[in-house]
């Protein structure tokens, strides 16, 4: 009897993860799909402007990966040749900082992914649908609202990428922060990009050491924009 009642609890239970709450989420989550919409946001109030990040960011390096195959999907999500990504201004602004401040140290920043465009969370979704891994569109993510960025580290004097825990997207546990089963060169590293993203205001996520966002994203709507675009009047606005 009991497992029985158990069971129709699991079904109850599962019948409202599938039909309730998506939907229920899905109403509620506000969904930026025109340009001209996110400029009315933006004449409003100027810090939900997107900045291409090389106009401001110091010898910031742009490798998206999701404009190629070589991403864990092994599928092209991005426009090919894609080489603008965004982020709001006052993260855009952060990232300036911190690049700024290593710039000193002879390192610079190597950007994997920053603004993904909503359609692309609902596609990846479908590939993969495993929140483990990707964000859930039914609540979109920090990336859809251009405040996530997925970043690590080069050399500024022969161009390569500092030694870190992992490859970029690598879901094991060794992507985890406080996981100290690894050489003191990839922890070292690790920290040195962790402590100045979070002394710029930046918020570490657990369980990717590559991953930051900047706080309250609530404030800030998920975009649906193309970068194409996105990738010609964003300048005007800017200018
Ligand atoms: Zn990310």
């Amino acid at each position: 009897m009991v497992t029985l009642l158990n069971t129709w609890k699991r079904i109850g239970f599962i019948a409202l993860l599938s039909i309730g709450l998506p939907q229920a989420q899905a109403q509620s989550l506000k969904v930026t799909r025109s340009l001209q919409e996110f400029k009315i946001s933006v004449d409003a109030d100027s810090s939900l402007n997107m900045v291409e990040l090389t106009s401001l960011v110091p010898r910031l390096k742009v490798d998206l990966r999701y404009a190629t195959n070589m991403n864990f999907t092994g599928v092209r999500l991005y426009p090919k040749g894609q080489q603008q990504t965004y982020l709001r201004k006052d993260p855009a602004t952060a990232l300036s900082r911190v690049a700024i401040e290593l710039e000193k140290k002879g390192i610079g920043l190597w950007v994997w992914d920053a603004y993904r465009p909503y359609a692309v969370t609902v596609k990846f979704w479908k590939l993969i649908h495993d929140e483990r891994y990707v964000a859930n569109p039914s609540k979109g993510s920090g990336h859809n609202r251009g405040i996530a960025v997925d970043l690590t580290l080069y050399d500024l004097k022969n161009g390569s990428l500092l030694d870190m825990p992992t490859a970029f997207d690598d879901f094991s546990e060794n992507a985890h922060h406080g996981n100290n089963n690894l050489s003191e060169k990839k922890i070292f590293n690790r920290e040195l990009l962790r402590e100045v993203m979070e002394r710029n205001g930046f918020i570490k996520f657990q369980t990717e050491w590559w991953h930051y966002y900047w706080p309250n994203g609530d404030r800030y709507d998920v975009l649906d924009i193309p970068f194409k675009e996105l990738n010609k009047p964003m300048r005007a606005i800017e200018q």
